[in-house]
């Protein structure tokens, strides 16, 4: 019997088990979704417009895997937990509950088994789902081994937090049901949005639809919209619905291992004409539109920082400083460090201090990307011989990847010339010590905004005349975007958040933010002043 029901396709199976609002599950009309059901695709993409039936399939997908598959772990992520909560409640919870002739709860689910908003397991196939919200970069979703992903709304969730998520399925092929499964799922929003940036590394499926009329084969978008019908764009007779329905996938990137797809409004059976005309001409804006019907992406964000402002930052009288000396030689000198990971990041220090006109003077900059320098025991002498160097008396340090490296630095220079910073996407506070793991909690949006402000009012100055040698500040700051997304904590009102390209890293920057924060956070307990003699308490009150 067991093995019958596997034999089945996927998307048979659902449609024999599966009921939706009292109804049983039916995918007529629907063959849009047979490679996602079917297509035994390890990582897949939906890009998609609004109503379009992107839980369903979530849901019944994910089903499908915890009854077909035995030993199945697996892991549902949305940003915020109100939608991890509808979609346990509402969409899978309601799967498991109300199946034809209640089959699941009969021959599937044992009393024992958990049915809980965060966790539901099958005991027939020993499988188990786990629930979660995944705020700022995945940190809460660390530490569990699935089989399977579906990562969804991933539109408002940071780039950088998806490999964070991925290592759960690093021990995929040997645990669980010994394979590996992957969903992202979302609506568009931006070209620098998380899921414009997974789409541009997917196959980038897109539906094809046949002319009857004419032949002309056509991807659907605006030109094909009437009041009251759907027209071919090159003879402009009616689309009839059948050509739609009977449309097929084209990979534009074929070669590509995510296979990505795209589905819009114009082509489930269900939409009319009528409607999306009327979203068209009447009700949406341009953006709306692209994003919720069209299923695209288009263009709102904004960058910070431009040429222009880097360029009056940049004095071209300036060169970097091998030690502080001059001006510099009596001042309290500040340290940054953000590090990378060595592949497409790296860790970049950044040491500045304020001039005799009081301005936030970059020092020197280096960045580790070559040879010995990725090595981490490297980058820590290194850096004891900066903080020696220069006198530093307060390094603010990345918290989060180098972890270890940030200890090892505390422990030669101790807690007064060496702490670490970690960003909080929705602290309200903007910066609070945490005395647990001796660290500071940071506002990422309100310091990274305060930074712009003084690049912006000219408060940061550069050594311009040693701009060659650092082309990559310059990039880690042009590459970087603002966006507004939905909040991490009501889902109601949309944040401000500063993000950057995949592939185009900012390290640069956050060591700069970092000098900032350590001149400040000196300035407010006076940590660091055994750094540097010759200055005592009365004297730095003159800062
Ligand atoms: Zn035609």
């Amino acid at each position: 019997m067991e093995k019958q029901i596997k034999q089945v396709l996927p998307s048979t199976f659902a449609e024999s088990i599966y009921r939706l609002d009292g109804k049983p599950f039916r995918l007529s009309d629907r063959h849009y979704l047979d490679p996602i059901y079917n297509g035994q695709i390890e990582e897949g993409l939906i890009m998609s417009g609004r109503q379009v039936e992107k839980s369903t399939t979530n849901s019944t997908h994910m089903a499908n895997h915890t009854l077909l598959l035995e030993n199945f772990k697996g892991l549902y992520f949305a940003p915020l937990t109100s939608q991890v909560k509808e979609f346990s409640n509402e969409r899978l919870g309601k799967l498991y509950e109300y199946s034809n002739q209640d089959v699941i709860k009969k021959d599937y689910i044992d009393k024992h088994d958990s049915q809980a908003v965060f966790m539901k397991t099958i005991k027939k196939t020993n499988s188990t789902v786990y629930l979660k919200h995944c705020y700022g970069l995945g940190d809460n979703i660390r530490g569990i081994t699935v089989n399977g992903i579906w990562g969804d709304e991933i539109q408002d969730i940071h780039i950088d937090a998806l490999p964070v998520i991925k290592e759960c399925q690093s021990h995929a092929l040997e645990a669980g049901a010994r394979m590996r499964v992957t969903w992202y799922t979302g609506t568009p929003k931006t070209f620098s949005n998380t899921i414009q940036q997974k789409w541009d590394q997917s196959s980038q499926n897109e539906w094809v639809v046949k002319c009857p009329h004419c032949g002309k084969y056509q991807i659907m978008g605006i030109k094909n919209l009437r009041p009251k019908q759907f027209v071919c764009r090159k003879c402009e007779m009616e689309l009839p619905k059948m050509s739609i329905v009977n449309g097929f996938w084209l990979p534009l990137a074929p070669e590509k291992k995510l296979k990505g797809f795209r589905i819009s409004q114009l082509m489930v059976p269900w939409i009319t004409a009528e409607d999306i005309w009327s979203k068209y001409a009447d009700n949406y804006s341009l953006d709306k539109f692209h994003n919720e019907v069209l299923g695209r992406s288009y263009e709102n964000a904004s960058k910070p920082f431009t040429p222009v402002m880097l360029g009056r930052i940049s004095a071209n009288n300036q060169r970097m400083f091998n030690r502080c000396e001059g001006e510099f030689a009596n001042v309290p000198v500040y340290m940054g460090v953000d590090w990378g990971t060595g592949e497409k990041s790296y860790t970049v220090v950044s040491i500045y201090a304020r001039n005799s006109n009081g301005k936030f003077q970059l020092l020197f900059i280096k960045r580790y990307a070559v040879g010995e320098e990725l090595d981490p025991d490297y980058q820590i002498n290194d850096i004891c011989y900066m903080m020696q160097n220069y006198n530093v008396c307060l390094a603010v340090v990345d918290w989060g990847f180098g972890y270890d490296r940030y200890k090892k630095l505390q422990n030669i220079f101790g807690v007064s010339r060496v702490v670490a910073c970690y960003y909080s996407f929705n602290q309200k506070l903007r910066k609070k010590y945490d005395l647990d793991q001796a660290r500071w909690i940071v506002n990422r949006t309100q310091v990274m905004q305060e930074y712009v402000t003084s690049i912006q009012k000219e408060d940061i100055l550069w050594p311009g005349a040693d701009k060659s040698e650092f082309p990559w500040l310059y990039d880690h700051h042009l590459s970087e975007q603002a966006e507004y997304r939905k909040s991490e904590k009501t889902g109601r009102s949309e944040d401000l958040m500063y993000t950057h390209p995949e592939g185009q890293p900012d390290d640069a920057l956050h060591s700069c933010v970092y000098a900032k924060l350590a001149e400040e956070i000196f300035r407010e307990t006076g940590s660091g002043a055994i750094a540097f003699s010759g200055v005592d308490e009365s004297e730095r009150g003159g800062w």
